[in-house]
């Protein structure tokens, strides 16, 4: 028989981890179960400078701190890829590729993962130029030149970051203003290793058969088309749920994000989702950490009306 927990969390990223927090110090019996490293997608974040009570501090750093204070009050960690939670009765069955555990509820913190760009070379280059994490990879390209692809606060705050490391740091944007906070902005149009390629529409990533050597666009308003010569391509054109294995659930929108209500419930009793796999419009380390402690909080009060009804009934209680 599998061990049973009051609340399993899926995913240990800033969100995860704090819903574990709360649900331990309020004597839950918690678990919380990742398919990676802990503390999600700040693994890779070099400078994150917008967590309360930080100035700066490395993404890695942050999320041991949330590991050490989410697992002070008993909650447990374990690797564990989940692919399946099934219904019995009140009872979660939490399946992974290993082994099934059992809870009362489960809170689905499972956030989200880079989307892909789909053109010709991204896939053949993946590890030999081309790549998503500018802190994972950026040191391959100390004094040479690289671009980045996209617009938003990933690919201008990692572009900024790798100026630290690369000769020249170009971006190549599909419109002609970025969509980043303005504050990066500021900082990356002040930057004299970041140049601007505006209005690219990025058509194929070029090789010599064994790595990298430039993108290729074209130039919308001209409709010239043009090649970059980098040795590497950093892509960060938005992001995308992680909700493989709960479609069956209900509990996804058409875009397979997870809607909630204020209290982080989704539409099935004793599920809950939070930070960036939620459907909403501000992704960060806070509203992740935010909604983490509110679900915390939900589960208690569900677990506790579950009990509130068991003794109203006499019944014995089905989730446990
Ligand atoms: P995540 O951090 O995505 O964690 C989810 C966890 O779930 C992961 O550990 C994953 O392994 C696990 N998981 C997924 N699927 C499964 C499964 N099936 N089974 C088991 N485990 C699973 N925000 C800021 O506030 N400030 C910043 O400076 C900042 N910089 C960023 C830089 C980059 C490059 C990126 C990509 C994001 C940045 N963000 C920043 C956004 C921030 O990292 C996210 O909003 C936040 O991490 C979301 O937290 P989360 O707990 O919802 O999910
Ligand atoms: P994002 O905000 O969705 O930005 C994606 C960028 O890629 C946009 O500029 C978009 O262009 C462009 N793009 C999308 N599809 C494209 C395509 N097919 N071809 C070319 N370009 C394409 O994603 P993100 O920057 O990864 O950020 C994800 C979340 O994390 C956001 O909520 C963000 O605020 C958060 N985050 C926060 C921080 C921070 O607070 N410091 C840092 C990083 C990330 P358009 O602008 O034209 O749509």
């Amino acid at each position: 028989m599998s061990k049973q927990y009051d609340v399993i969390v899926i995913g240990a990223g800033p969100g995860g981890m704090t819903a574990g927090l709360y649900a331990s110090r309020a004597n839950l019996s918690v678990l919380m179960l990742d398919r990676g490293i802990y503390g999600g997608q700040m693994n890779n974040t070099a400078a994150i400078e917008n967590y309360p009570g930080f100035s700066s501090i490395l993404g890695p750093e942050l999320g041991q701190k949330m590991y050490d204070g989410a697992t002070q009050f008993g909650a447990e960690y374990a690797y564990g890829n989940v692919v399946d939670v099934r219904l019995e009765g009140q009872s979660k069955i939490v399946v992974t590729d290993e082994g099934e555990y059992t809870a009362k509820a489960v809170i689905i913190a499972t956030g989200a993962e880079h989307r892909k760009l789909g053109i010709p070379g991204e896939e053949e280059y993946g590890g030999r130029g081309v790549s998503y994490c500018a802190v994972c990879d950026g040191a391959f390209f100390k004094n040479r030149d690289v671009a980045v692809i996209g617009g938003g606060d990933s690919a201008v705050e990692e572009g900024l970051y790798l100026t630290g490391l690369a000769a020249k740091v170009t971006v190549l944007h599909r419109r002609d203003q970025l969509r980043a906070q303005k504050i990066i902005q500021q900082r990356a149009f002040a930057n004299d290793k970041m140049d601007f390629v505006w209005n690219a529409g990025v058509e194929a990533i070029e090789g010599d058969g064994s790595k990298v050597t430039g993108v290729r666009y074209k130039d919308k308003v001209t409709g010239e088309t043009q090649v970059l010569p980098v040795s590497g391509v950093f892509i960060y054109v938005g992001i995308t749920p992680l909700t493989k294995g709960f479609e069956h659930l209900g509990v996804l929108d058409e875009a397979g994000w997870i809607p909630t209500d204020e209290n982080m419930a989704t539409r099935v009793p004793g599920i809950f989702a939070i930070g960036d796999v939620r459907a909403k419009h501000l992704r960060q380390i806070t509203t992740a950490v935010g909604e983490g402690g509110q679900a915390g909080q939900s589960v208690f009060d569900y677990i506790q009306s579950l009990q509130d009804e068991t003794l109203k009934t006499g019944a014995v209680p089905s989730a446990n």
